[in-house]
């Protein structure tokens, strides 16, 4: 890795290039966040992918566009040379950057066929009680509209224009040696592209340092008229279950090819470190992380029954409960409670509270889990 920029010590304003033996060359080009505090993800790095005909993998968050058709001049390219724009999952600090980009250059777009359909907004087929003003994707947000008013309405609005070429599931050539892998779990939509046999670029769905923030079956059963019948499973594309299916999945490509350099959207550069990532390792890390939550989650409803709450209270350090690190931490043990919910440990009673039934199937559950193909 060679640092071509200098910049802060969480990343910020760095740029670095990376050199493979194939003689492939790689720019990682980190745009800032600003969510802060003590869930701060750090910059999100964007990277460039210098083939025969350039193409950019994510955008940043919204404003971050033009700032990143900047950084690509650094490798002489500018945004009417890339050949496309792949994303990897539909959050806002992956594809805020794009309609900036769209405009300012005329990019072709590329994303899961999923993402194609959560950023278009159906206000005649919007279930009641959820907000209907708002595209798909966030029908379920957890943001009181304080937040989203001020943070994402024009985001929104601009997305749900774009123009996609959708990507299919499973395993998918995008062009010469580049092949895309649809691991729903983090976000339904998310891909991972392979490159060559050298570097896999994760996104979000393995990160150092952090545990990737798993999305909750429930958000599922208001989009299957959004989805159709190609995607009458929710739990292939949505909760804990589809992400650990889809870390297993990870782990089946790094066991067959050992000396994958993997590039995350997150952290690469951190707290004034490399994080290099072993993949299969990682893996392994975060299904123990999952298997030791829910045994804590388990482990403290045995006395008595708890809310969301009460169990977030009882499972992250007070400092992550502050502000809207409460509806994260909340959000990620529903996507436990779900899981344990679905292998018959817990039962939620007066849909508030859950309850133990006093079994603990859940981590032979977990193991028992597969990749879908
Ligand atoms: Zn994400
Ligand atoms: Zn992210």
């Amino acid at each position: 890795m060679e640092v071509v920029q200098r910049g802060e010590g969480n990343g910020n304003r760095m740029i670095v290039r990376l050199r493979l033996p194939s003689g492939l060359e790689i720019l990682g080009l980190p745009t800032k966040n600003f969510y802060g505090g003590d869930w701060d993800l750090g910059p999100t790095w964007n990277y460039l992918i210098l083939a025969d005909r350039p193409f950019l993998v994510d955008t940043g968050r919204t404003g971050q566009g033009n700032a990143l058709l900047e950084m690509l001049k650094t490798a002489g390219v500018s945004g009417k040379d890339l050949a496309f724009v792949l994303l990897t999952h539909g959050h806002e600090d992956h594809d805020g950057g794009l309609p900036e980009i769209v405009q300012a250059a005329g990019v072709r777009v590329k994303a899961h066929v999923l993402y194609d359909r959560l950023i278009r907004c159906y206000p005649d087929d919007a279930p009641s009680g959820v907000n209907r003003e708002f595209p798909a994707s966030c029908w379920h947000c957890p943001m009181p509209a304080s937040f989203s008013t001020k943070h994402c309405r024009t985001y929104h609005l601009e997305r749900s224009r774009l123009e996609v070429e959708t990507i299919g599931d499973g395993e998918t050539s995008i062009m010469k040696s580049v092949v895309s892998y649809h691991l729903p779990g983090h976000s339904p939509d998310a891909l991972a592209f392979l490159l060559g046999e050298e570097v896999l670029l994760v996104g979000d769905t393995l990160l150092p340092d952090i545990s990737p923030h798993p999305t909750r079956l429930r958000d599922f059963y208001h989009l299957a008229r959004v989805f159709g019948p190609d995607y009458s499973n929710g739990d292939s594309i949505y909760g804990l279950r589809a992400y650990i299916r889809s870390l297993k999945k990870l782990a089946r490509i790094g066991a067959l090819m050992e000396q994958l350099i993997v590039l995350p959207a997150h952290r690469l550069f951190y707290n004034d470190r490399w994080n290099q990532m072993e993949l299969n390792k990682r893996v392994e890390e975060l299904l123990t992380h999952h298997v030791a939550r829910c045994a804590h989650i388990l482990e403290s409803l045995k006395h008595c029954p708890m809310t969301a709450g009460e169990l977030a209270a009882a499972c992250f350090d007070a400092a992550l409960l502050k502000g809207t690190g409460i509806v994260m931490a909340e959000n990620e043990i529903l996507s436990h409670c779900e899981l344990l919910q679905t292998s018959g440990d817990v039962i939620s009673c007066n849909g508030e509270r859950f309850e133990a039934t006093g079994t603990s199937a859940f981590e032979s559950a977990i193991e028992e889990l597969e990749p879908d193909r």
